[in-house]
């Protein structure tokens, strides 16, 4: 079985599942490179609960978690199979922690399947969802980076989907490629660390402008497990593409080789 890369995704609108612009043609180009994956497990954003928990469905629904989009858009199904297996392979190696099987609650949302529509188009591999347990520290969503990383010498491909800054409160849509000031310092702070010492990461949240560019945690901490996994391969993170988008959103993705 080959070893796979893993990346983080800044995902960015919704709407970029149905567009074709520069950040969606570096995904594509990213999926294009890789070996086959046996399955794919993203950490989304939008799976932020009180749990760390893994799908293990065998049929994962395309969860439409947004409002006020196209029709178009809501229209979207990624039809990719779950897998048992390897959702029991994810709790294996996050032991001693403990994460549970999700059988019939959640699937795949916007922040895998918006991703996944350029990454992986042909859905035919099975996709999990690793959630983001809201009660635990940075350290420890890195540390379970750490203990993924094993996985993608089996064929696994592992894959944050977030955004380093998203403040949807700031947002200026006149801006359209574009970032504020404070996003570009906090951008460029973490870019800095991903790519010398990932396992830092969590020193960025202490600089003044985290307060604008990480409002909440959730679009930040997919992060954190591409940070731990480059902490275990003993591997610096590399840039995949760059960008902002309406001033508020940074759309920088990384891979570990
Ligand atoms: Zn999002």
């Amino acid at each position: 079985m080959s070893s796979l890369p893993a990346a983080f995704i800044g995902h960015g609108s919704p709407m970029n599942t149905l567009e074709t612009n520069r950040y969606t043609t570096a995904w594509r180009e990213f999926g294009a490179s890789i070996d086959r994956p046996r399955a794919i497990v993203c950490i989304s954003a939008h799976w932020y609960v009180n749990a760390t928990v893994v799908t293990a469905m065998q049929a994962p629904r395309t969860i439409h978690d947004f409002y006020g989009f196209p029709q178009e858009l809501f229209d979207v199904d990624y039809p990719a199979p779950g897998s048992p297996a390897v959702a029991q392979d994810v709790v294996d190696a996050l032991a001693p922690t403990w994460c549970g099987l999700d059988t019939d609650s959640w699937g795949l949302d916007h922040g895998t399947w918006s991703v996944l529509a350029h990454l992986w188009p042909s859905a035919d591999v099975p996709v999990l969802q690793l959630s983001l347990d809201a009660q635990k520290p940075i350290e420890e969503h890195i540390a379970i980076g750490r203990a993924l990383e094993p996985l993608r010498h089996e064929g696994i491909l592992l894959l944050g989907s977030g955004n380093v800054v998203h403040n949807l409160g700031l947002i200026d849509w006149s801006n359209t490629d574009g970032g504020a000031d404070w996003a570009h310092v906090f951008d460029n702070a973490t870019r800095s660390v991903m790519t010398s010492e990932p396992a830092q990461l969590g020193s960025v949240l202490e600089l003044p402008e985290a307060q604008p560019a990480v409002p909440t945690p959730d679009h930040f901490l997919p992060l954190a497990y591409i940070a731990g996994i480059a902490d275990a391969a003993g591997t610096p993170a590399r840039t995949l593409i760059d960008g902002y988008a309406y001033g508020s959103l940074s759309m920088t993705s990384y891979v570990v080789d």
